[in-house]
This record gives structure tokens, C-alpha cells and sequence, in this order.
């Protein structure tokens, strides 16, 4: 499952939730539905392991990623 970090952008608190398919998190302090995700360990993946090609996929990657193999979108 995969665990994504957000922040509220009303009240700045930091949260992770568990967001399956196109479901939006939540910010538990507020209840804001206004919230940015943040990158984690996704915008560390090296894109340099042997010209792999992942633009086909990219679509249904996590946005902040565009690995194909991003052990936090679950991809
Ligand atoms: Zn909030």
C-alpha cells in the first residue's frame, strides 16, 4: 500500500495517509481537502539504470515521480 506524505496548505501540518486509486487525503487537523503532496523518496530514484524507458507508464506513476519502479506510489 502505498503511504504518501502530505501538507495542508491551511494549516501547514504534515500527514501521511494511505490514498488508493484517485482518492483524495485529508487533512486531519482541519479537514481541508487542500493539501500538496510532498516528495519523499520518490524524487530520489535514479533515472540512470540502463536507458529503461518509462514514458509509457508515467501516466499512472505518482506525480512526483517518473520512475517506474517508485516503491512509494506503489507502481
Ligand atoms: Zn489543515
Amino acid at each position: 500500500m502505498p503511504i504518501h506524505e502530505y501538507v495542508c496548505e491551511k494549516c501547514e501540518k504534515k500527514f501521511e495517509a494511505l490514498i488508493r486509486g484517485d482518492e483524495k487525503a485529508l487533512c486531519p487537523d482541519c479537514g481541508s481537502g487542500t493539501v500538496k503532496r510532498l516528495l519523499s523518496a520518490c524524487g530520489f530514484v535514479s533515472k540512470g539504470n540502463g536507458g529503461e524507458s518509462v514514458s509509457a507508464s508515467a501516466g499512472s506513476a505518482c506525480s512526483g515521480c517518473s520512475s517506474s519502479s517508485c516503491a512509494n506510489c506503489g507502481v
